[in-house]
């Protein structure tokens, strides 16, 4: 799956929901990102040029810096 870090804290563009062919990022009220859903994703790779702040990485591909953010985005699921 793909997933979202650091750098769209604050930001929340959405370029990426636009493209997303199967609705999987998502946020809610007072969230300070935007989330990709690991289930639903289907690694299209859509998503990461759009983003204008280079926020989005294939898990794999994620950076150590930003490797808490697989969890971040998992997590945010857990609830729904
Ligand atoms: Fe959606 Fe494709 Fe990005 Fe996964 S990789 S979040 S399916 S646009």
């Amino acid at each position: 799956a793909y997933v979202i870090c650091e750098p769209c804290v604050d930001v929340m563009d959405t370029a990426c929901v636009d493209v997303c062919p199967v609705d999987c990022i998502h946020t809610s009220e007072g969230e300070k990102q935007l989330y990709i859903d690991p289930d639903v994703c289907i690694d299209c790779a859509a998503c990461e040029p759009v983003c204008p702040v280079d926020a989005i990485a294939m898990q794999s591909d994620v950076s150590s810096e930003w490797e808490s953010y697989i969890e971040i985005n998992s997590k945010f699921f857990e609830t729904f």
